[in-house]
């Protein structure tokens, strides 16, 4: 019993495959009348690149989230291909075609420039991870970098897996994917789907159920542990009682994930078009807001406090419920916006603060800003243009005070005036500032020539009492309508 406790630790337990014996599902093919995927859903490019590479003697499926939409009646939002060609073989088949990634190599093949782009991810079948076979590393991908080297499975002492690039067959490229919905293999020309793990009669029953052992499925890959909510977020699943058993103790393991890719999945946990309901997943299955540390602590300590201060919890709330609504109407949303959403009272009390004691109100904001930022965000390598936008965002917000001059046609010449002015929206929908500020400045933005000098001159009349003779200070002060608490512009 000790015995085979310790090995399923290891992960040497009935879970982990005998070497040259995998565990891999059955191969069941399914016609377009049982499965119903109505080929229209498919994109064109992720069409082409399947039967690019099935043409030169490749097989080749669409595979994934992909399938798994289509299969419920939506349009993906992006495809992924598997084939059973190698990176250099699929690269030299595209005109544009990059291999990226080390832990797991894949070919972006990218069609069209600038915002039109589309990138099809291509990724060749891997073999099934057989954690005997691995070779294993003391430390982690940062500090075994020279050990991993030139290595294409490799796994760090506890099991997680830190370079995932054996190639294998397709039976063995669907054991290792992660939930049975996810492992679905889509033929665009033939319209079959080739299912492994009885994907198709979950996705019937709402059901999201791990492939192999969930214990060391999540051992191998934490991060499975937040798509898990991602996905029940999503689909609406429910998340099935053996999947769903270790997800919370397994939580800790989520720690020895690089930041990076720890916040990248917090960012599409928040930006999937479910963020509201992501968040409640995480609160139900006491990843957040629990007793012990969930494994964002961003989100701890944004949503932990944030029911102590009701203005700052509807800012939140409306904040995820607009990033919600965007993805929902397929507009584009910016991780820098929704991060500056969250942590907007915490930059407002510190500025406060430092106004309070004495300090001058811009300074006082930088300072702020750059306390808060050193706190939350912190130094994620690559991450410095979302930093300045999110700076960008947060100190424009003095200057939709100032109304008068130059001010106003300079700020909506700025070329991230739109997410100063969506920020300064949600402030005014959640009555931190007067929604007569935020309409003025929309109505500034798209207006003429004429119209800008119509509304400059309202507010030049309604600031004019400030030159009646015997009219206080106070007066001037309300004038301008904005009675902002956190207005500067008026003091600058
Ligand atoms: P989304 O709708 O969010 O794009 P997705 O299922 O397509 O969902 P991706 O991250 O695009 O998610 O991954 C594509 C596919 O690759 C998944 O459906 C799954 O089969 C496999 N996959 C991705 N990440 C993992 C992982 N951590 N462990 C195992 N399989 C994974
Ligand atoms: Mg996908």
């Amino acid at each position: 019993m000790i015995k085979k406790l310790i090995k399923r630790l290891l992960g040497q337990g009935d879970s982990a495959a005998k070497p040259g014996k995998p565990r891999t599902g059955k191969r069941v093919e399914v016609a377009q009348p049982e499965h119903g995927i109505d080929p229209a859903l498919v994109d064109d490019k992720a069409r082409k690149v399947v039967e690019t590479l099935q043409d030169a003697g490749h097989q080749a499926y669409i595979v994934g989230g992909a399938v798994r939409d289509m299969l419920l009646g939506h349009r993906p939002k992006d495809f992924d291909v598997a084939t059973d060609a190698t990176p250099e073989q699929v690269k030299a088949l595209f005109r544009r075609a990059f291999i990226i990634g080390r832990r797991f190599r894949i070919v972006h093949v990218v069609y069209g420039r600038g915002r039109e782009h589309e990138v099809i991810e291509v990724s060749t079948f891997r073999a099934y991870l057989d954690a005997a076979a691995a070779e294993q590393v003391e430390g982690n991908e940062k500090t075994s970098k020279s050990e991993l080297q030139g290595k294409s499975h490799v796994i760090d002492a506890s099991g997680r897996v830190l370079r995932d690039n054996v190639w294998g067959p397709q039976d063995e490229d669907a054991a290792r994917r992660d939930f049975t919905v996810n492992a679905l293999y889509y033929d665009p020309r033939t319209q079959i789907v080739v299912d492994y793990h009885g994907g198709i009669a979950d996705a019937k029953k709402r059901l999201l159920r791990m492939i192999g052992d969930p214990v060391a499925r999540y051992r191998e890959d934490p991060v499975r542990i937040i798509r898990a909510m991602r996905f029940a977020a999503k689909l609406g699943f429910e998340i099935e009682p053996k999947t769903l058993k270790p997800l919370r103790e397994s939580a800790a393991l989520l720690e020895a994930v690089p930041l990076s890719r720890q916040f990248d999945e917090m960012i599409k946990l928040l930006q999937t078009g479910h963020a509201i309901k992501s968040i409640e997943q995480l609160r139900k299955h006491g990843l957040l807001g629990g007793p012990k540390p969930g494994p964002f602590p961003l989100l701890d300590a944004v949503l932990a406090d944030a029911s102590k201060n009701p203005a700052r919890e509807a800012f939140i709330n409306a904040a995820l419920a607009d990033t919600d609504r965007r993805v929902g109407e397929d507009k584009p949303v910016a991780p820098s916006f929704l991060l500056a959403c969250l942590l907007w009272h915490e930059v407002l009390a510190g500025w406060q603060r430092r106004k309070a004691a004495g300090g001058a109100p811009f300074p006082a904001l930088q300072e702020a800003v750059d306390a808060v930022f050193d706190a939350r965000i912190g130094d994620i390598s690559g991450r410095g243009k979302l930093g300045t936008d999110m700076r960008e965002i947060w100190l424009m917000q003095p200057r939709f005070e100032r109304r008068t001059g130059s001010g106003p046609l300079s700020l909506i010449e700025q070329p991230r005036f739109r997410a100063g002015f969506d920020f300064l929206r949600l402030r005014a929908d959640t009555g931190e500032l007067p929604d007569e500020l935020a309409e003025w400045w929309e109505d500034f933005s798209l207006g003429t020539d004429e119209e800008r000098r119509a509304l400059l001159d309202d507010v030049r009349a309604q600031q004019q009492p400030r030159r009646v003779p015997g009219s206080g200070r106070g007066a001037a002060r309300t004038a301008g309508r904005c009675s902002c608490s956190t207005s500067t512009a008026s003091r600058r």
